[in-house]
């Protein structure tokens, strides 16, 4: 049987080709989506549109948070109990039992399944909180949070070169990042071991794994292949039309159609009309611009979650840049290590700095009635001289900040160089300096989670101080803070089976959808880390799964003059 037909054509023709399960998109919920399906028996296309695999997923941790799932013996904590009176705890609506159900009783058999059937094998993030650790059914002390090891890329022969590069060294896990709650130094001569050999970790190991594993069934990703409409035969999604550098080509489907296209975050018309509040600084893969939302659209799928985002802060540097574009850069543990907040244009703390970063997003939409804006936006993370000695900031050190930090001698110049009330951010900074003397931050009660301290300052893990600390060495610096995302959660609601449904609840017969092109299956919440892929990967296992068991049609050649192109 041969998988990933060639569907290259002369310029401008249009070349029909047929499979039994087309995929659209190679991160991880396209390319398990892919391998579930040709495990299953079908014959698999997979398309990517841009010249590289992986997506987000390939610069990402790589982490998928999956409860009470049985790696390294399952975690003893945990329960499918547990776990759904957790996100139930954190819904506000938004999470619909029966999907939460399937996460929570198909995502450990999902791990299982890609330990079978790939070289990969996960390993528990020992000691990373749930984002919500105080909630009902929440693990505080972890287990839910899965890292997918270590890869290594010339098991891929020619394909390691066409994997998405991350920003810095793919070559550590993220256990061993001070974000994952190593200390980010390995033994010397094992990263250069690893460097020489290309073995990978995080984002880019998931990736690898996956993508070998398709590889060695045959399945090749075709690249360059830009999906851009469904092709449905009376009511059902039978194919694909693709836009591709020599031509459109059209292939059908005989048993589904696969949307894994990622969010829409990319798509400033997109994201201005469904996002619920600001969003300036996406952090994913740029290819990611909505297509497959605007297509299940044009074939009557209902959508859901399109306010919602996986919120991120970033910063953006001067010259750092990433697919052509200044890179945002997330910011987890500079806005949590102690001798730092962030403050408004009104020179206000307005939140826990260390909350998750997902959950901070609320913070950043924040509208004032009265002025009619935005009250946090702009703002800043201001941090004392202390605090650049200690840990420089996010990668950079040296005698002095870049000049891309605003610095000042006194709190008072600082506030002039943003363009605050002095008084007022002097009074901020003295409130805040005498909260940390008292141990307690009773304004916004940050170092009260058990995942505040997560990211801190490691001497003083399990304690508030590993988050608090008092802002009196100047000079004093600032930086702006941006509100961003990974990753918008809205598109093609679906069941159970990652079936994409339309107004009426009805499956529309043939679409799947899964990762974050689908309608977020965890609502607003994000569970822990590794709370994208997770989902992503469970969802995209079922649709891959079931795609490949429905009954086919892939044979007949009659189909094209009753196909209609939705657009
Ligand atoms: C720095 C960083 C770190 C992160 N770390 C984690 C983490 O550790 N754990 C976690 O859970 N989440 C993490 N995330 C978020 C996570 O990476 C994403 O939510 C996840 O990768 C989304 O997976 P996906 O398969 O849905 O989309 P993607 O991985 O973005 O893949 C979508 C693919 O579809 C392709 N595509 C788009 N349109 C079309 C089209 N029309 N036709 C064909 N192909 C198309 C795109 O080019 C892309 O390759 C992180 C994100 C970032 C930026």
């Amino acid at each position: 049987m041969s998988h990933g037909a060639d569907v290259r054509g002369a310029a401008g023709a249009v070349v029909r080709t047929e499979t039994d399960v087309i995929v659209l998109g190679t991160g991880a919920a396209g390319l398990v989506a892919a391998l579930a399906a040709v495990d299953a028996g079908a014959e698999v296309s997979l398309f990517e549109k841009s010249d590289a695999v992986g997506g987000t997923t390939a610069i990402s941790g790589g982490t998928c948070w999956i409860p009470n799932h049985h790696v390294g013996g399952g975690i003893a904590a945990d329960s499918r109990d547990q776990a759904l009176a957790y996100l139930d705890s954190l819904s506000h609506g938004y999470i619909r039992p029966d999907l939460a159900a399937a996460l929570v009783d198909r995502g450990p058999e999902t791990v299982a399944w890609i330990e079978q059937t790939t070289r990969l094998a996960f390993s528990v993030l020992e000691g990373f909180p749930d984002y919500h650790p105080e909630h009902p059914g929440a693990l505080r002390q972890g287990g839910r949070s899965l890292d997918p090891g270590l890869f290594p890329y010339p098991a891929l022969g020619e394909w390691a070169h066409r994997v998405v590069r991350p920003a810095k060294d793919p070559h550590l896990t993220l256990p061993e990042t001070s974000l994952g709650g190593g200390d980010g130094r390995i033994p010397r001569d094992t990263l250069e071991r690893r460097r020489a050999d290309d073995v990978r970790g995080c984002g880019a190991a998931l990736v690898g794994g996956l993508l070998d594993a398709l590889l060695r069934r045959g399945v090749e990703p075709q690249l360059s292949h830009r999906a851009r409409r469904l092709l449905t035969r009376d009511g059902t999604v039978v194919g694909v039309e693709f836009e591709t550098p020599s031509g459109p080509v059209s292939v059908e489907a005989g048993r589904g159609v696969i949307i894994a296209t990622g969010g829409f975050e990319w798509n400033e018309e997109l994201t201005t009309a469904y996002l619920r509040g600001p969003m300036s600084s996406p952090a994913s893969y740029p290819p990611n611009t909505g297509d497959g939302l605007l297509m299940a659209q044009a074939v009557g799928a209902s959508v859901g979650m399109m306010g919602e985002a996986w919120w991120v802060p970033t910063i953006q540097v001067p010259g750092d840049e990433l697919f052509d574009r200044e890179r945002a850069q997330i910011v987890l543990r500079e806005r949590t290590l102690p001798r730092s907040i962030i403050v408004n244009r009104a020179g206000r703390r307005f939140t826990n700095e260390a909350a998750n970063y997902n959950a901070l997003g609320g913070a950043f939409h924040q509208f004032d009635p009265a002025s009619f804006d935005y009250a946090n936006l702009p703002c800043w993370l201001v941090f004392d001289e202390e605090y650049w000695r200690r840990h420089g900031f996010a990668g950079y050190r040296g005698a002095e900040p870049p000049d891309w930090v605003t610095s000042a001698p006194d709190i008072e110049h600082l506030a002039g160089a943003l363009d605050i009330e002095p008084s007022q951010l002097i009074e901020t900074v003295t409130r805040w300096n005498a909260l940390v003397a008292a141990g307690r931050d009773t304004d916004f009660g940050r170092g009260e989670s058990a995942y505040d301290g997560w990211n801190g300052d490691a001497d003083h893990r399990g304690t508030p101080y590993a988050t608090l600390g008092p802002l009196t060495t100047g000079p004093f610096h600032a930086v702006e803070l941006h509100s961003g995302c990974l990753g918008t959660k809205g598109g093609p609601r679906t069941d159970v089976d990652a079936r994409v449904i339309d107004n009426d609840g009805a499956a529309i017969q043939g679409l799947y959808a899964a990762g974050n092109a689908m309608a977020c299956v965890t609502g607003m919440v994000y569970g822990g880390a590794g709370g994208t892929l997770g989902p992503a990967i469970t969802f995209g296992y079922l649709a891959g799964r079931h795609a490949a068991g429905r009954a086919g049609t892939a044979g007949r050649t009659n189909a094209a003059p009753a196909m209609r192109a939705a657009t």
